[in-house]
């Protein structure tokens, strides 16, 4: 029996076409025609999918997105940002790189994501306290779950705050007829080796007219400003995507439908396999939105009474069984690095975090390998 993992990368077939031709052309540079395709089929794929133009910048990464999201709102040292605590730190790193203070909003219990009503009080306390608004929000869409993006858009609109939506773990997951990461004012993805489909690195910046996405490949590619010489105003990063990555990209837009798909049908393999289990909660989003999780990874709580066992321990069963599992996100306000940021919480995200454990969930996980760790958690009891 083979190690089954948490979310492996799957390769379709056509990605090594793609890298190999950049290699015959010699095109095995940042930027080049793989780059301008699969920018091309994403944003097609996108666009499609959210009913409107979608234009798509491929960057060498999903935080190196978040942090051009940022710089294209004007964000600055002695802003401050809001950011959903229940997430990982690459959704709020990135205000740090420009000099700014996150202020972090806990999550609401349907869907795990940032709470709107707390966001609204955040936002209240930030102007009586600082005399400004914060200049951006990031909600995330944990595990692939949309956060309420109605709410969060109505608070966002009333004080006239930007959204930048970290659909990093979304990719294909849909809110209320709309796709997560098309919502916000500017939505990212990534591509790294674990998530919806990979670039072996890589991210996108989702933008809504042709002219911003013109301006985030010109501070992605050391914003050279149109001369015969090399002529620089601003700041600019190194955050295009090369042409070899991209090849991969190209190939992964062939089989995203089918890993999307893959994912929900593990999804809900578990939660057959587990409904009759004292004490275990297949997370599903709760509530009356249509919502459309693509479920990136499955996760799971456990009621330590009820179980009678804790998530660690069963972590370590499936680890013995050759099985990995991982904790959630540990939230943002409890780390370490952020104790001194602002925090607006109401103990969900770390009551999730305490009692969640995700499961193998990526599109090499077979119906027998569920089977397995399906087992592995009955046998606990
Ligand atoms: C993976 C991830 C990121 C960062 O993406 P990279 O491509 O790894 O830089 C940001 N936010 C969330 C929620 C993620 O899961």
């Amino acid at each position: 029996m083979s190690k089954i993992w948490l979310s492996l990368a799957h390769m379709g077939g056509a990605e090594q076409d793609f890298v190999r031709e950049a290699f015959d052309t010699n095109w095995v540079v940042p930027l080049g025609p793989n780059v301008d395709g699969f920018e091309r089929e994403l944003s097609a794929w996108l666009s499609e999918r959210a009913n409107r133009e979608v234009h798509a910048v491929a960057l060498s990464s999903g935080t190196a997105a978040i942090h051009l999201a940022l710089v294209m709102l004007g964000v600055e040292a002695g802003d401050e940002v809001i950011c959903q605590s229940f997430t990982f730190t690459a959704s709020a790193n990135p205000i740090r790189y420009q000099g700014a203070t996150p202020v972090f909003v806990d999550s609401e219990p349907d869907t795990w994501n940032m709470d709107p009503d707390l966001l609204e009080a955040a936002i209240q306390d930030r102007l009586r306290q600082t005399g400004r608004k914060p200049k951006a929000i990031i909600p995330v869409h944990l595990y692939g779950t949309p956060a309420r993006m109605n709410e969060i858009g109505e608070v966002a609109a009333r004080y006239g705050i930007p959204v930048v939506e970290d659909a990093a773990e979304a990719m294909g997951s849909v809110y209320d007829g709309r796709y997560c990461g098309t919502i916000g004012q500017y939505g990212i993805l990534s591509f790294n080796g674990n998530k919806m489909i990979t670039t072996s690195g890589g991210g996108a910046l989702l933008c809504a007219t042709e002219e911003e996405a013109r301006q985030v490949k010109f501070y992605a590619t050391q914003a050279r400003e149109p001369f015969p010489w090399y002529q620089h105003e601003r700041i600019g990063y190194n955050y295009r995507l090369s042409n070899v990555s991209a090849g991969i990209g190209r190939g992964q837009m062939r089989v995203v439908d089918s890993h999307i798909a893959r994912r929900q049908a593990i999804h809900r393999l578990y939660v057959e396999r587990l409904a009759d289990l004292p004490g275990i909660t297949v997370t599903e989003p709760r509530g009356e939105t249509p919502f459309l999780p693509n479920y990136w990874l499955t996760t799971i709580k456990v009621d330590r009474e009820e179980a009678g066992f804790t998530p660690a321990s069963l972590g370590e069963r499936l680890a013995q069984a050759d099985v990995e599992s991982r904790p959630l996100w540990k939230p943002l306000h409890l780390q370490p690095v952020f104790a001194s940021s602002p925090a607006y919480v109401n103990g969900v995200a770390e009551a999730q975090f305490n009692c969640g454990l995700c499961l193998p969930s990526g599109p090499m996980v077979s119906d027998e390998d569920v089977e397995r760790v399906v087992a592995v958690i009955r046998g606990m009891r």
